[in-house]
C-alpha cells in the first residue's frame, strides 16, 4: 500500500519519464517475487522443521492400506509431538487420599502401544519395528499343542497362557487346545482377507476376518484355538463342552472373548468364540463382570479420573484402580508400581495395585 501511495505521489507532481515506469514496474515485480519466495520459505518451515524431531512419525504407519481407513491426525498437524516440553507447564494432581500423583509426559506415539489398545477397524493397529513377540513353541507346557512352529505372541501374554490352560488341563484332562494363530503380519492379514473374500464376497468376509491393520493379531496379544486330540480327530473350537471351562474363567488368567454374539453390532465381527485377546488379569476381570466389548470399556473407563478411580476386584481379592487420562500429560501415582497403556485413540490407562 505505501510503494502505490508513492508512487502515485511523484506521477502527481512532474512528468516522469517513461524509463522511470519501466524501472519502477520492473523494481516492484522483483520485490513482489522476492517477497512471495520469502513467504513460501517461511511457511514451509513449520511444517518440515518439526517433523524431524518427531521420533517414529506417524507416516511409518506402513503399508498404506488401500481399503482401510487410516485416522491420522499427527500426520496432518504434528505440532502436538513435536512442540511438547517434558516441563509442561500442567498443573500439579492434588493428593487423593494417602496417594500423591505426578504428571508424566508421554510421546503422541506411546498412545499406540500397550497391552490396552483398542484394535479394530477405526482404530488400526500401528506397526511399530520394536515390537516384542516371541516363539510361542518355545514356552508352551504339555496341557496344549501349538499348530506352527512360527507362531509369535507377545512376551506378557505367554506366561498366563500357559496357567490358562494347565489349568484347564488339570480340571479336565483335555489337552486337545490347538493354538493356531498369533501374531499376524499386515501383509498376511491382507492375504486372509483376501481369500475369505474369494470364497464368500466382502460382506461376508468383512464379519469373520479383519481387514488387514484391523485385526488384533497384528499386536501379538491374540490368539486363536482350534481342537486337535491326540487320536488325529480336529475341528473347530466353539467353547462348547469341555472348553467351556476356558471361556467361563479365562478372564482370571487375563484374557477376554473378544467378538460376542451380542456385540456384533458394535466390534463389527460375528461371534468367535475361539479369539482371545490379553488384557492382563483386572481389565479382563472388569470387562467380563460388566458384560460390555472392549469398544464400549474403553469408553466406559473415560469417566474414571486419577482422582476417581475405577475400582476392579479380581476373583483372587485382590483390587486395583484404573483411570483414563486423556492427552499427553498423564497422571501417575508417587511410590506404587502402576502400569500404563495407551488406548489407541487419544490418551492412556493408568492401573495400580490398590491392596
Ligand atoms: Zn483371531
Amino acid at each position: 500500500m505505501n510503494r502505490k501511495r508513492t508512487t502515485r505521489g511523484y506521477s502527481g507532481r512532474r512528468p516522469v519519464p517513461i524509463i522511470s515506469y519501466v524501472l519502477g514496474a520492473a523494481f516492484l515485480l522483483v520485490a513482489v517475487i522476492f517477497s512471495v519466495k520469502g513467504f513460501l520459505r517461511s511457511s514451509a518451515e513449520p511444517s518440515t522443521i518439526p517433523s524431524q524431531n518427531v521420533t517414529a512419525p506417524m507416516p511409518s504407519l506402513t503399508p498404506s492400506p488401500s481399503g482401510v481407513e487410516s485416522p491420522d491426525p499427527a500426520a496432518s498437524d504434528p505440532t502436538p509431538t513435536a512442540t511438547t516440553p517434558t516441563t509442561a507447564p500442567v498443573a500439579s494432581p492434588t493428593p487423593v487420599g494417602n496417594i500423591s500423583y505426578e504428571v508424566k509426559t508421554m510421546k503422541q506415539d506411546d498412545i499406540y502401544q500397550g497391552k490396552l489398545i483398542l484394535i479394530n477397524a477405526n482404530h488400526p493397529y500401528r506397526f511399530f519395528d520394536f515390537e516384542n513377540f516371541v516363539c510361542l513353541y518355545n514356552y508352551k507346557t504339555d496341557s496344549y499343542k501349538v499348530g506352527d512352529y512360527d507362531l509369535l505372541i507377545a512376551e506378557d501374554a505367554i506366561a498366563p497362557l500357559n496357567r490358562m490352560l494347565n489349568d484347564f488341563y488339570y480340571n479336565t484332562g483335555v489337552n486337545a487346545v490347538l493354538a493356531t494363530s498369533g501374531h499376524r503380519t499386515y501383509e498376511y492379514q491382507q492375504y486372509l482377507f483376501d481369500k475369505e473374500v474369494a470364497l464368500v464376497g466382502p460382506e461376508e468376509a468383512a464379519l469373520w476376518v479383519a481387514q488387514p491393520g484391523a485385526s488384533e493379531h497384528h499386536s501379538g496379544l491374540a490368539i486363536d484355538f482350534a481342537v486337535y486330540y491326540d487320536s488325529g480327530e480336529y475341528h473347530d473350537y466353539d467353547g462348547s463342552g469341555d472348553f467351556a471351562w476356558i471361556n467361563e474363567n479365562c478372564h482370571k488368567y487375563g484374557y477376554i472373548v473378544r467378538y460376542k454374539p451380542d456385540k456384533q453390532h458394535i466390534t463389527g465381527i460375528a461371534y468367535e468364540p475361539w479369539h482371545f485377546r490379553y488384557l492382563g488379569v483386572p481389565h479382563a476381570t472388569k470387562v467380563t463382570e460388566l458384560e460390555l466389548c472392549y469398544e464400549e470399556y474403553i469408553d466406559y473407563l473415560r469417566d474414571y479420573s486419577y482422582d476417581s478411580p475405577l475400582s476392579i476386584e479380581t476373583d483372587e481379592g485382590e483390587v486395583y484402580k484404573a483411570y483414563y487420562c486423556e492427552g499427553l500429560n498423564v497422571y501417575v501415582p508417587k511410590n506404587i508400581d502402576y502400569e500404563i497403556s495407551g488406548n489407541n485413540i487419544d490418551g492412556f490407562i493408568v492401573t495400580y495395585k490398590a491392596s
